[in-house]
């Protein structure tokens, strides 16, 4: 019998009445052997994700502040849905251990890790399967990667267990303490769980059919993406699509196990698959899908003849790397360079030292910045067979009176990438998706 493992996110835990659905549909199938669970998240607009919760209560207990007015309400949380689960798994005596913990100092991963490990009890309760503490099997490298060993670790863990219930988004660092993935790593953790028991296919139940070509909430009701590449999700989640965290197909890519994408509120939609390579029809849409992220800067440089001077885009990145700074992308021409920088790096001043170190080294003609760019990805492998893909969406974003700013476009044409101004970006992924899935020429996939 092959394996599935199911992930659930945090508004599938969020409360006792939702984790019994979520346990019925791993009941519903023989092969949902395997479960990796979220913290309980947001039951209704405003609620707070119990994350959140736990972050507040590190960030209080560390500068001395008294957390338990915030502590009692991921209590409350806790003890109500063992209540409403009429399960007895000591939530009390374990949350009076974690608020000590916290008193006594805990680290800002402990304490956000908590909310899976409690999630995962219960729901271990609820499908009667034992409870797989991630910190048994989750390893991270001193840089909080995660380490290679994890696989035959976890391997060789899960062999004992034919069914269990795994903690999503933390395991153990180097140094013995609990590490966690950054935020929405669970589904990270699913993935690596999938690889180490060789799945068959890696479940993704969330409160979404699928993914979307583009954020429902700039284009609504936009249309279902059935089947993705490893490759275009990557781009699309990279680039704000957030269904899934973006790394969460390294670890099952190798091994070739698909994921799904499902709805935990309506389980007999059929989801999106992501395959290796997704096959497509000939008369199908170029474009599998859009996203876009604000807040980057770019830094345009020209300079006579740099296409000649060995060794200057090295000197450009050298100054940056000296920043600690990391660059998205680098467009460039005979004589121009630029350079597209996430906002997060620059703030404090960072920006105006690299610019003038860039000058006293460089010696470019003209250095240029623009702050505030949102970048906007259009992706699919059916770019690079169909002529005029580029000249179609350049034609939409000049009716639409966009003005791009930026021009990228990945070496495997699998992207194109526009830069725009911050404000633009909503009305240019609408112009890119009327044209390519209402217009003449898309059909959606
Ligand atoms: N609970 C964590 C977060 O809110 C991890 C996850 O849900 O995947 O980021």
């Amino acid at each position: 019998m092959s394996i599935k493992v199911c992930k659930f996110g945090g508004t599938s835990m969020a409360d006792g009445t939702i984790i019994r659905r979520a346990a019925e549909i791993v009941n519903a199938d023989a092969e949902r052997r395997y479960v990796v669970v979220s913290a309980p998240g947001k039951r209704f607009g405003g609620d707070v994700k119990v994350t959140d919760l736990l972050y507040r209560c590190h960030e209080l207990a560390s500068s001395g502040a008294n957390f338990g007015e915030v502590f009692s309400r991921i209590r409350s949380r806790f003890e109500g849905m063992e209540k409403e689960l009429e399960k007895d798994v000591g939530m009390g005596e374990a949350l009076d251990e974690i608020g000590r913990n916290i008193r006594a100092g805990a680290g800002a991963d402990y304490c956000a890790s908590r909310g899976e490990y409690l999630a995962g009890r219960l729901m271990a309760a609820v499908l009667d399967v034992p409870f797989v503490d991630a910190e048994e099997i989750v390893r991270f490298a001193p840089d909080g990667s995660l380490d290679a060993t994890t696989y035959a670790l976890a391997a060789s863990v899960l062999r004992k267990y034919p069914r269990a219930v795994i903690p999503g988004f933390y395991g153990r660092g180097a140094d013995g303490k609990i590490r966690t993935f950054s935020r929405g790593g669970s589904d990270i953790s699913g993935a690596v769980v999938a690889r180490a028991v060789k799945a068959a296919l890696y479940e993704n139940w969330t409160d979404v059919s699928g993914f979307f070509a583009c954020d429902p909430k700039i284009v609504p009701s936009p249309q279902c993406i059935r089947e993705l590449s490893y490759q275009e999700l990557r781009e699309l989640s990279y680039m704000g699509a957030n269904v899934l965290h973006s790394e969460s197909i390294f670890p099952v890519r190798s091994a070739g196990i698909p994921i799904r994408i499902c709805n935990t509120f309506r389980p007999s939609d059929e989801g999106t698959y992501i395959v290796a390579s997704a096959k497509r029809r000939r008369e199908e849409n170029a474009v599998t899908g859009i996203a876009g992220k604000k807040d980057f800067t770019v830094i345009f440089l020209e300079k006579s003849m740099m296409n000649g001077e060995i060794g200057f885009a090295a000197r450009v990145l050298g100054i940056l790397s000296r920043y600690g700074v990391s660059f998205e992308h680098l467009p460039s021409g005979i004589d121009t360079m630029s350079v597209v920088i996430d906002n997060r790096y620059l703030s404090g001043g960072v920006l105006e030292k690299i610019v003038s170190d860039i000058r006293e080294e460089v010696h470019p003609d003209s250095v240029r910045t623009h702050e505030d760019i949102a970048l906007i990805a259009t992706v699919g492998h059916g770019m690079a067979n169909a002529i005029g893909t580029a000249a179609r969406l350049f034609k939409a974003l000049s009716e639409a009176n966009i003005n791009v700013i930026m021009i990228d476009q990945g070496s495997s044409e699998l992207n194109i990438i526009v830069g725009v101004d911050n404000a633009d970006c909503a009305a240019c992924i609408r112009a890119i998706y009327r044209e390519f899935f209402e217009g003449k020429g898309g059909t959606g996939s």
